[in-house]
């Protein structure tokens, strides 16, 4: 008997990976997706159908936007019977937020969605954008032995590893190796051959998959720094409209205990906006109570954001705005482990 082979859908949004130098003028420009064999000839020897869609304007991901999460996350259900896997070409500028969102936005997703890019052109000699691709339809195409997908999950592929995309974040410009999930081990390090981290991926869930594609971006941030004026924290927190305030405090949760700071946060939790303490530091959680400069917050109604990454804060907080929930509900939420965002 033949093994069926695998089919995975490409989908290019923008990014370095897919730029090209124009012979004439030198210039990086995005490169017609449908010669993508050309450019790549090791794609003809895969076990795997590939597919590829192309957005009509490719978008440098600093660009980014919601209402593009909500054309993937269609596309994605679009095609969900007919493919074992996706694979995204993206910037890596805004990779972790597209990772993080496109998580929250697909429910009980049982296939591979994996975000890719490089840090150089497909088109240039020294591309980390070849085996960045290559590996990410190679894990997008892989299957267990009953057939089904070996990954479940929202990921990002980048020089070797596999991350669970919620748990990174994009922390260097000009290396190779440019994520990051401190809070969290890889899913996957390809050498030689690739290692699934099995025991690291989130539990198969056999409910059918359900998309969620209204997002509400009504969300300030307030980052604190020693000295940050009442003037500004005021500004922030009557910012007219706003629904949630991330508030980036330091270490383990902690922030000024000055009383106008106090105030002005208690102010908004009466008017019903929602305020979230994630950590400015890259690795570890917050713990509200631990030490007294967070003992007023906890007290006041902040919500404790354990070790979410700022990118799934932000991009969990426009998904439980997104839908009809109560602001009970959503504070509930954002507590509770959805897609393996959060560690208690
Ligand atoms: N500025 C580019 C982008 O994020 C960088 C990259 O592709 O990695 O779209």
């Amino acid at each position: 008997m033949t093994k069926k082979k695998s089919k995975v859908l490409l989908i290019y949004t923008g990014g370095t990976i897919g730029m090209m130098q124009d012979a004439r003028s030198g210039e990086l420009k995005p490169f017609d997706f449908k010669s993508l064999k050309e450019q790549i000839p090791e794609l003809n020897k895969f076990e795997i159908e590939l597919s590829s869609i192309s957005f009509k304007e490719p978008i440098d991901s600093s660009n980014m936007h919601p209402k593009v999460w909500s054309e993937l996350v269609i596309l994605i259900q679009k095609n969900y019977t007919k493919v074992d896997g996706f694979v995204i070409l993206h910037g890596s500028d805004t990779m972790s937020f597209t990772a993080s969102a496109l998580s929250f936005m697909l429910e009980n997703l049982a296939k591979p969605v994996i975000l890719t890019g490089s840090q150089l052109p497909i088109g240039m000699i020294r591309t980390d954008g070849k085996e960045n691709l290559i590996t990410a339809i190679e894990i997008a195409g892989a299957k267990q032995k009953n057939g089904k997908p070996i990954v479940n999950e929202v990921c990002i592929y980048f020089e070797y590893k596999l991350y669970r995309g919620n748990r990174t974040f994009k922390y260097n410009s000009q290396h190779f190796d440019a994520f990051k999930s401190p809070n969290y081990p890889t899913l996957a390090e390809a050498g030689v051959d690739i290692k699934y981290n099995t025991v690291a991926f989130l539990k198969q869930n056999k409910k059918s998959l359900k998309v969620y594609s209204i997002l509400d971006n009504d969300i300030a941030v307030l980052k604190l720094f020693p000295g940050i004026s009442k003037k500004i924290t005021s500004a922030i927190i009557n910012t007219q409209g706003i629904k949630a305030i991330v508030l980036e405090t330091f270490g383990a949760g902690n922030a000024t205990t000055q009383n106008w700071f106090i105030d002005e946060l208690k102010n908004a939790i009466d008017k019903n906006i929602i305020v979230l303490n994630i950590t400015q530091c890259a690795e570890g959680k917050v713990i509200q109570g631990m030490y007294q400069t967070s003992s007023a917050l906890k007290k006041i109604g902040v919500i404790g954001g354990a070790d979410l990454t700022f990118e799934s804060a932000i991009t969990k907080l426009m998904f439980l705005l997104g839908q009809n929930l109560s602001h009970s509900q959503i504070k509930k939420q954002l507590q509770i482990n959805l897609r393996g965002e959060l560690t208690r």
